[in-house]
């Protein structure tokens, strides 16, 4: 039996995996036509089901997984609405995921508590992809990200990576900053100081290798950067009306800010965008954040393969099946990384860590340096959120 992985966390792969998959991404990408826009390889019927489970609404993210799994020529089922779900009846996510392991061969979860993937992984007898749970992680996002920057310049490596926007809240670029720190990129946070990147995920980029830089303007950072970073400034997370109009503006990325940015420049954004960058930027070669979504669906595709364990062949002589017609020769994974210790302690505090909706679950602690944090939602010890 090849060994059962999950995505949970981005740490749940190695740099060695994660270029692999991007590999095969590429591959995917040609596969499916994303590049020609032509209609891509023909897709062939594949005997495994998709299980989305969306407690909370995520339009963007659930469709890149369902049209992944049709394109890969599997099939799909699920619910986009927990007011559709048993967990109206209160049923654990734990139990869900147990029940759904015996429809499908893999599952999906989206949920707005941080730590819900986990359980579901813990209990499920299929591999378990998180797509986003509360504050913690998403790191199919992060994938798509790294493979939109691979694409755009060519490598990972030594780049000068500009952040900019809400630093404090914004779990992608908390995701994004430490995996580029490990291939020695430069990582600059552009962001007022109420939104400023929290001392944690500072410490994570310096110990992954990288350097990071504060600063408030937008307009004296661009010109040194390779790729720029934008995100979502939300008026709510402000102190007060005064603060927000103090720094609205300063963020949106305009066509007159960008003509300082270098010409290999890219800028991305996890969309969906508000008014941080003006939409005379969009038909600029720098903006890159439409290819971006683009390539979430390929890069899917090879996560779900990989999952799957869909055989490594170069046999075109098959019939039936995306792989088994086109399939490229992929490295499969290996096994899992070895979990990270866990101590007993007090149950958590934090409202939005699944402990407190799903008071079953042992209260599980890592020791990490600067103390314990929750095993669920990572949240340190004692800190509320
Ligand atoms: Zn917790």
């Amino acid at each position: 039996m090849p060994p059962k992985r999950h995505l949970i966390s981005l740490s749940d792969l190695s740099t060695a995996e994660v270029l692999n998959l991007l590999d095969l991404a590429e591959r995917m990408a040609a596969a499916i036509g994303l590049d020609d826009g032509k209609a891509g390889a023909p897709v062939h019927p594949l005997d495994r089901i998709l299980a989305t489970l969306f407690y909370e609404p995520s339009t963007r993210t659930r469709l890149s997984f369902e049209s992944a799994m049709l394109r890969l020529g599997g099939q799909v089922l699920g619910f986009a609405d927990p007011a559709a779900s048993s967990a109206t009846k209160g049923e654990t996510v734990a139990d869900t995921a147990r029940m759904v392991s015996a429809y499908a061969n893999v599952i999906v979860i989206r949920h707005p508590l941080a730590g819900a993937a986990k359980v579901a992984a813990d209990s499920a007898s299929v591999p378990v992809i998180n797509a986003g749970d509360g504050a913690r992680e998403h790191p199919t996002q992060t994938l798509t990200d790294l493979f939109c920057i691979r694409r755009e310049l060519g490598t990972l490596e030594g780049l000068k990576v500009g952040l900019c926007g809400d630093l404090k809240y914004g779990r992608t670029v908390h995701s994004l900053a430490p995996v580029m720190a490990q291939w020695g990129c430069e990582i600059i946070g552009i962001a007022p100081d109420e939104l400023a990147m929290p001392e944690e995920s500072i410490a994570r980029v310096r110990a992954a290798g990288g350097t990071y830089t504060a600063t408030a303007s937008l307009e004296e950072a661009i010109g040194d950067l390779d790729v720029l970073y934008m995100t979502r400034v939300q008026r709510e997370r402000f102190p007060s009306p005064e603060d927000y109009e103090r720094v609205k503006g300063v963020y949106v990325l305009t066509p007159e800010i960008l003509q300082r940015g270098k010409e290999t420049l890219r800028v991305l954004h996890p969309l969906p965008r508000v008014d941080e960058i003006a939409p005379g930027v969009d038909a600029d070669r720098r903006a890159a954040y439409f290819r971006q979504a683009a390539g979430g669906v390929p890069v899917r595709m090879a996560l779900l393969a990989l999952l799957l364990h869909l055989p490594c062949t170069k046999d075109t002589s098959g019939a039936a099946g995306f792989g088994k017609a086109h399939r490229p020769a992929i490295q499969p994974l290996g096994e899992a990384p070895a979990p990270e210790p866990t101590v007993s302690g007090p149950p958590c505090q934090n409202p939005k860590c699944i402990t407190s909706t799903e008071p079953h679950l042992p209260a599980e602690w890592y020791e990490r340096e600067l103390g314990l944090v929750c095993a669920y939602c990572e949240r340190p010890m004692g800190v509320p959120q």
